[in-house]
């Protein structure tokens, strides 16, 4: 068998490709019979393909490469650590310098008493401890029948058993036999798609009501924690009415719930500063973490718990752990990403000047004729597309239909911009530059006329009656 490297033909890489990968939320066989895209290198915003096509990421990969790629100093940091100490677990009493070093800078940049950390190897993971972390919490108080998590429709809390089932997403609880016991998911505030007439203020505050409902038929005694991202990201990018977050803050307070904010996407400047929880204004008891941690060059996650939390469950022997949990490889990359972002002033000129320049732009998308809404937030946007603005009409057509034919134009035009049903979203690394905007607004657009013009011409342009 021939070595295989990124000199072979791109045919040949997705033959192989597709006989020997399984991918993540794939159909198999029509990946195959289409072939997948190969990525060959990446630089700043921009990906290379195996033909050579150069293609501007408003995804930042999976939402994580805040940095961008392409950045020596990471890949160095990880040959350092991997020649001095590569591996080395945190069980049984042991610890190594990188974990040390990396939980005391979280705790330094997370907001209020979040100064403890414990790792994962990744968001769903975290979320898998946070589970464990809270039940355990209300259980050592006295309270071990405190232990439903309340969550929402259409979360994405990752692909775990415990994740998945924390996630309000309908078609992965259909295949596993998700979600597990003690979960209870309650409505979204996604405004655009389910507020009716309400104004976005009133519905904000009706969607956040819904929790109070819920603790009360649950009964606040059998409550342990809501979990939630400060703005859904895999569910669409919904930015939640100014008047959600203040009143699920004060739901949390008045019935003692753990409020656990996930932070795996808002987190490490996504939302313009350091976390999502300062950009909403909560005050979380744990932070889920990962993605924007590493920049994606390492695989890390992990949980910044309060000091109140963390005393109680290190009171007790918490039978919990990875094998990779603060992995010094990951942890040394990660410490590295964070002195990146901070000392070069990434967040900061983001929140400041490059995200206010996006969203001045991203806003303009909505004056296109298939667009409904355009909301943004630092650097994580979307837009709904929509075969009528006045009503926020849904297409006829089977949800996703256009969002498909809208991302399939995206790559067409060299733009990676994702699909969620049929909004389109966008989370470009933080470190896009105006100029790199200007490119993406204008592929953007350029891919909604054209994508305009093909469901005109399928007669796909018809409202859902
Ligand atoms: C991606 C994501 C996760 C899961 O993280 P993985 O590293 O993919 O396991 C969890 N929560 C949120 C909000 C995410 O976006």
């Amino acid at each position: 068998m021939p070595q295989i490297t990124n000199h072979m033909p791109t045919a040949e890489l997705q033959a192989l490709d597709a006989a020997y990968h399984m991918h993540p939320f794939s159909t198999g066989d029509q990946l195959a019979q289409k072939g997948a895209r190969v990525i060959t290198r990446a630089n700043g915003v921009t990906l290379t393909d195996s033909d050579g096509n150069q293609i501007l990421d408003a995804m930042a990969g999976l939402w994580c490469v805040n940095i961008g790629y392409g950045r020596e100093e990471l890949a160095e940091v990880a040959a350092r650590q991997m020649r001095e100490l590569p591996y080395y677990n945190t069980f049984f009493q042991t610890t190594h310098v990188p974990a040390i070093a990396l939980s005391r800078r979280l705790a330094e940049l997370a907001p209020g008493d979040l100064n403890h950390v414990f790792y994962a190897g990744s968001g769903s993971e975290a979320n898998d401890t946070n589970i464990r972390m809270v039940r355990t919490y209300w259980a050592q108080k006295g309270k071990p029948e405190k232990h439903i998590i309340i969550s929402r429709k259409n979360a994405y809390h990752g692909s775990t058993m415990g994740g998945a089932s924390l996630g309000g997403m309908t078609p992965m609880h259909e295949q596993g036999g998700l979600p597990i016991p003690g979960i209870h998911h309650i409505d979204q505030p996604h405004w655009w798609a389910e507020g009716g007439d309400m104004s976005p203020e009133e519905f904000g505050l009706q969607r956040a009501q819904a929790l109070e409902k819920a603790i009360l038929e649950l009964g606040e005694d059998k409550v342990a924690a809501f979990i939630a991202e400060p703005v859904q990201g895999a569910g669409g990018v919904i930015v939640p009415p100014e008047t959600y977050w203040p009143e699920i803050q004060r739901i949390c307070d008045k019935y003692e719930i753990l409020l656990i904010a996930d932070e795996v996407i808002c987190g490490f400047g996504r939302t313009g500063q350091w976390f999502g929880s300062q950009t909403m204004g909560i005050r979380p008891h744990i932070m889920t973490i990962a993605k924007g941690l590493s920049s994606g060059y390492a695989p890390i996650g992990g949980s910044i718990v309060c000091d109140e939390v963390a005393e109680v469950i290190n009171a007790c022997e918490f039978n919990h752990g990875y094998t990779y949990s603060g992995h010094p490889v990951a942890a040394a990359v990660a410490l590295e990403n964070l002195r990146i972002l901070d000392e070069e002033k990434i967040v900061e000129t983001c929140g400041a000047e490059t995200a206010p320049y996006l969203k001045q732009k991203w806003e303009t998308l909505a004056d296109h004729p298939l667009v409904g809404e355009a909301r943004i937030v630092g650097m994580m946007g979307s837009i709904a597309l929509t075969p009528d603005k006045a009503s926020r009409a849904k297409f006829a057509a089977d949800p996703g239909t256009v969002g498909f034919v809208c991302r399939e134009r995206c790559f067409a035009n060299n733009l990676v911009m994702r699909h969620v049903g049929d909004r389109m979203i966008i989370s470009p690394p933080l470190v896009i530059s105006k100029d790199e905007i200007d490119i993406l607004i204008e592929r953007a657009w350029k891919s909604l006329d054209e994508c305009h013009a093909k469901i005109k011409e399928d007669g796909l342009m018809v409202a859902a009656s």
